[in-house]
Parts: C-alpha cells; structure tokens; sequence
C-alpha cells in the first residue's frame, strides 16, 4: 500500500478549510495550521454572496462547480445557501455604466449563464425595490448568499471527520527546500507539500521563504442595519455599492479604500464615513412605493446593527494565484473579494493538483508564477461589472 501524501495547509478560513477537507477526502494526511480560529481572517468579514454571473470562461467553470457544491452542501449542519437573484444595475445618466453592464451580460450569455437584460419597469414588477433611477439592469438568477461562519463550522466539521489535524494557535512560517512549516522556529513533522491558504498573509510568508507573489491588501467594508427587507441582492455599479438580504434586514457593503493597509496593522472597524453612505444606499434602495414629486418612503428606516471592515487580497490581472509556487509548495489566494464564493471550487481543484501530476485541474491563468512578484500595480476591486 502506498504511504500517504503528508500535507500541511497554512491557514483555516473558507479557501484553507475546504483544500484540507478535500486533500483528506483524496487519502491525504492533512495538518491545517491556524494562527488565529478557523475563520478568523477575512472569511468571517465576508458578506458571503455568491453567484455565477462572470463573462470569462475560466471564472465561469470556477464559478459554476462551487454553485453546485454550496446547493449540495446547504442543508448539510447549519449551512443554508439562500437562493437568491443577484441583480446589479447602471442609473440613470450612468451610460459608460450601462454600456459596460449589457456587453458583460452578452458574453455571459455566450457562456450560458442564466442572465437577462431588463429596464427599470421590469425590474420593478418583480422585485420590491426602488428603480425610478434605474437605466438599465442584469438580473442573474444562478445566486445566493450564505453565512460564511456556518461555512467555516461545517468544514471544520468535515475535516475533523476526514482525519485533519488541527493546529490552532500555531503561526508558522514556511520551509520550501524540502517544504514544511516552522512553529516558532522549529520544524515541524516532515511533509510533501504545503499549501498556503493564508489570505493576504500569504504574500509575507511566501516572500520570507524566497518566493514573492503578486498580491496587494486592501480593505473593504460592510454592515448589517435592520429593517423589512425581503428583495434580492443588489449590487449599485454607479454608486458602487451592494446589499443582500440578511436575517436581520440587509448587509450593505463596499467602502474600498485606496490606501495599502498593513496585513499585520490595520484598522478592523468601520469609518464612519462609510456607515454614513451604506446606510444612505440602503435607504435610497429600499424606498419602494408611489415617488410623486419627492423621494418614496423606505420600506423602514434601516437602523444600523453592526459595521466592520476586512481585507482582501488584489493581483495585477484580477485573477487568483493559485497553484505551485515551487517545488511542493502552493499557494491559494488573490480572490478580489471573491474567495468566499470560489472556495468550493478551489479546494477541489488544488486538492487535484497536490496530489495529481500537476496543475491540470487548475486554469493556466491562475498560475502564480505568472507574475515575478515585484510588479507594481492599482488595486482594481473585486465587484465591477464585468464580473
Ligand atoms: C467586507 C468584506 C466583504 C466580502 N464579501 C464577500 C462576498 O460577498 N463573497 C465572497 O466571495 N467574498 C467576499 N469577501 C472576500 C472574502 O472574505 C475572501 O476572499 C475570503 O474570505 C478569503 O478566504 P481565505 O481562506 O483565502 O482567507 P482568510 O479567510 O483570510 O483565511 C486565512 C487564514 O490564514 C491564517 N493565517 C495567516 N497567517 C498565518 C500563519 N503564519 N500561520 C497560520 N495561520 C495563518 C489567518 O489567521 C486566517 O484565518 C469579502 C471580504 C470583505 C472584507
């Protein structure tokens, strides 16, 4: 019989939970080392939506498999995928927005996405929320939202049940040459490849070891206000700003800042300038009724809950860097905001490459050592619209 690959995974949010779950399904003999709790990082600050609304063939093969595990996994423990249309819009006098948004809806069509193309009248038949501004719409039916923390508990379930050891507590650094991790120095067991699902610490850990990678932190923000809310998720592109049903009324999100945080020294509450603008967004959206000469009354006044910021990690292509760094050792990171709703789809497909012959199950776009790891670039965020 032969001796089963040794894998250690760095990192337990959604992308570091799913890949060691899958690793081990696959017979491996998985240590996952979390510094922090599973979840923790920015998978815990995610808003959770997820949807298979992209134009490009890779993102939509990514896209479609993790839409098809969350319906299979919901149910499963206290996780629940809430099907739910992801609507995004351009306003009126946004026409660079407008024309952008119906060339991407196009091509995601050419990629059979279940996507139509509506104007504000039709919007408003079907959904409870304001369109008297609306110029144009896409309305992507393949959507949802989920908890990202009853993702994190069912995975962590999962890999308690497949035989994952779990290192909480434990930062390592890594070790490449062979690969391995190091807690406070010291070498840990020996393994066959390590994984580095370490979110936007990954850029440090890799580059500590001799192998930098493209990637650049940036924050982003949300927050929960209650009110009655029961419409789909909405995503602004003229005010660039989303919201999304939740339990409590709506999670409201966006708030990008242009400014490089430190992974390791950054501010994790809100500014108030964002609550001010997210609450204002929730309001302008939410107001549904007969306008007359004034603004409509919203549904109720959203009254905030809970307001937060997080990281996420920008490459220059927008793609994800995904796969060997060197010899035996990967890494899973890059998403633009979208780590959450991929990570169904990445686990798998790394798992595949760790333990197959290479990178077959992984797009050659999403090779990390496209990039030297020096380059200098803009952070361009994860939600626009030619998602
Ligand atoms: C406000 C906000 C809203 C978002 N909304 C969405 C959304 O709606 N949909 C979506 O898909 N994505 C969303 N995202 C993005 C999403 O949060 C991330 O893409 C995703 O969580 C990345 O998961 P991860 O597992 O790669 O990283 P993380 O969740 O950050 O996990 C990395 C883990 O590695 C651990 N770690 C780091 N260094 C070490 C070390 N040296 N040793 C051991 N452990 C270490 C950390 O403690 C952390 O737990 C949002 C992000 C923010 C901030």
């Amino acid at each position: 019989m032969d001796t089963p690959a040794r894998v250690a995974v760095v990192g337990a949010g959604a992308v570091g939970l799913t890949t060691a779950f899958d690793l081990a399904e696959r017979g491996a003999r998985v240590t996952l080392f979390e510094r922090d709790t599973p979840g923790g990082g920015s998978t815990g600050r995610a808003a959770g939506i997820c949807y298979d609304a992209y134009a490009e063939d890779i993102d939509v093969a990514v896209a479609d498999s993790a839409m098809a595990r969350f319906r299979r996994l919901s149910g499963e423990g206290g996780f629940t995928l809430h099907e739910t249309p992801y609507v995004f819009l351009a306003r009126e006098g946004d026409d660079a927005a407008a024309a952008a948004l119906e060339e991407s809806v196009e091509r995601m069509r050419v990629h059979d996405r279940a996507v139509s193309l509506v104007g504000a009248d039709e919007l408003a038949d079907r959904f409870p929320i304001r369109t008297d501004d609306v110029l144009l719409a896409g309305v992507a039916e393949n959507a949802g939202w989920a908890d990202p923390a009853a993702y994190v508990d069912l995975f962590a379930e999962k890999c308690e049940s497949a035989g994952v050891e779990f290192r909480v507590g434990d930062a390592v650094t890594l070790r490449t040459d062979p690969p391995g991790v190091a807690v406070d120095d010291v070498v840990t067991a020996r393994f066959d490849a390590v994984v580095v699902a370490a979110g936007v610490h990954s850029r440090r850990l890799l580059a500590e070891a001799g192998h930098p990678i493209a990637l650049k932190p940036y924050r982003a923000q949300a927050l929960v206000a209650g009110c009655d809310y029961r419409g789909p998720t909405v995503y602004d592109a003229t005010d660039e700003s989303y919201l999304r049903p939740h339990p409590a009324g709506v999670l409201a999100g966006d708030g990008v800042e242009p400014v490089e945080p430190d992974p390791d020294d950054w501010d994790p509450t809100a500014d108030d300038w964002f609550v001010a603008d997210a609450l204002d967004a929730v309001r302008h959206r939410t107001a549904v009724g007969d306008a007359g000469e004034s603004e409509p009354p919203s549904a109720t006044d959203p009254e905030l809950d809970r307001a937060w910021a997080g990281l996420c990690g920008a490459t220059p292509d927008r793609n994800p860097l995904v796969g060997a760094v060197a010899e035996g050792v990967y890494v899973a990171a890059g998403w633009h905001g979208h780590g959450f709703m991929w990570a169904p789809a990445i686990g798998e497909r790394l798992a595949e490459a760790v333990l197959g012959d290479g990178q077959e199950a992984i797009p050659d776009a999403f090779d990390p050592r496209r990039f030297d790891g020096d380059e200098e670039f803009a952070v361009v965020e994860g939600m626009t619209l030619d998602d």
